[in-house]
């Protein structure tokens, strides 16, 4: 991100679900998803595998519920969020221009 040049702070423990980039001027910050423990939706990453399924499904759905929980009390404090998805980040061309969308918006749209 810093090649974009955006300045932010990593991991601020004080904010919900610690987010993992923090742009404090703009208030906005950054997730980094892993595509299975945070169960990207329509991904292949993301697909709960077949053994001991119901074990999987019941965790990883309360990663999710965190997730969202986290989100929304950032929002509640004005915070806006970006979520990236490991398998973005394969693409650093579109990725790149995710995060300059993002940083640069001043729209109230929040995109997951
Ligand atoms: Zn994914």
């Amino acid at each position: 991100v810093h090649s974009f040049g955006f300045r932010y702070r990593l991991h601020v423990k004080k904010l919900p679900g610690k987010p993992d980039l923090v742009f404090r001027q703009r208030k906005k910050v950054i997730f980094v998803h892993g595509c299975f423990w945070h169960q990207h939706a329509s991904c292949r990453e993301g697909r709960i595998p077949d053994s001991r399924r119901e074990y999987w499904q019941s965790k990883l759905a309360k990663n999710v519920e965190r997730d969202a929980a986290h989100i929304a009390q950032l929002a509640a404090a004005g915070w806006k969020t970006l979520v990236i998805w490991e398998c973005g980040m394969r693409n650093l061309v579109e990725l790149g221009q995710e995060l300059t969308d993002f940083l640069s918006e001043n729209r109230c749209d929040k995109r997951l």
